[in-house]
């Protein structure tokens, strides 16, 4: 198979790290999404095969019975979220660098499969008073999803350490500045 790189951005939910790769796939770089699969019904305005491929629960663990992801997890109860191989291989032979937006457990897990390839970063917020504001401000999920996507994300925190850089995103300018800076040099090497 063709191989290009892979950057990963990994977070907790809510520190902002959907805006910092859409920021950096706005630049002129030979980059492109990665679209993970997921069992979570679509949220309002999310798209099919752009946002994620949105499947059954069954058709998601027919895909795990047949070896068709490179990693995925059950996030939260009863939501797989996992990324394909098939999109992997689909990015590489088109030319592309690829980039993820995933939990912190598979973006480690994309690192540990592919060493040499991965650029891994992990988005922090400022603080957790930050975090907790950012989820709740999108009034997506109910009180009871919320307190487990605050749990999750404070785990998740403790994570940070293990990747190639963390970027703290306080001033979005800065960390928007740094993340490309970063992403170019790795492209580049
Ligand atoms: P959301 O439901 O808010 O779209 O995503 C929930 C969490 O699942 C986020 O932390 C997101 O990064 C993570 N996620 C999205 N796609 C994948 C994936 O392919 N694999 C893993 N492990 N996590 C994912």
């Amino acid at each position: 198979m063709k191989k290009g790189k892979l950057i990963v951005f990994s977070a907790p939910s809510g520190s902002g790290k959907t805006t910092l790769v859409k920021a950096l796939l706005q630049k002129n770089l030979p980059l492109s999404f990665s679209i993970s699969a997921t069992s979570r019904k679509p949220r309002a305005g999310e798209i099919d095969g752009k946002d994620y491929y949105f499947l059954s629960a069954e058709d998601f663990k027919d895909k795990i019975d047949r070896e068709e992801f490179v990693e995925f997890e059950e996030v939260y109860t009863d939501k797989y979220y996992g990324t394909l191989k098939s999109e992997i291989k689909r990015n590489w032979e088109a030319g592309k660098h690829v980039i993820f937006d995933i939990d912190v457990v598979g973006g480690l897990n994309i690192k540990s499969q592919y060493p040499e390839e991965t650029l891994a970063l992990f988005i922090q917020p400022p603080n957790k008073a930050v975090l907790e504001e950012r989820l709740r401000s999108r009034g997506t999920e109910s009180e009871a999803a919320m307190q487990e996507r605050i749990a999750k994300a404070e785990k998740e925190l403790e994570a940070a350490p293990k990747f190639d850089s963390i970027i703290i995103n306080d001033d979005l300018d800065l960390a928007i500045k740094e993340v490309c800076e970063k992403a170019e040099h790795f492209l580049k090497s």
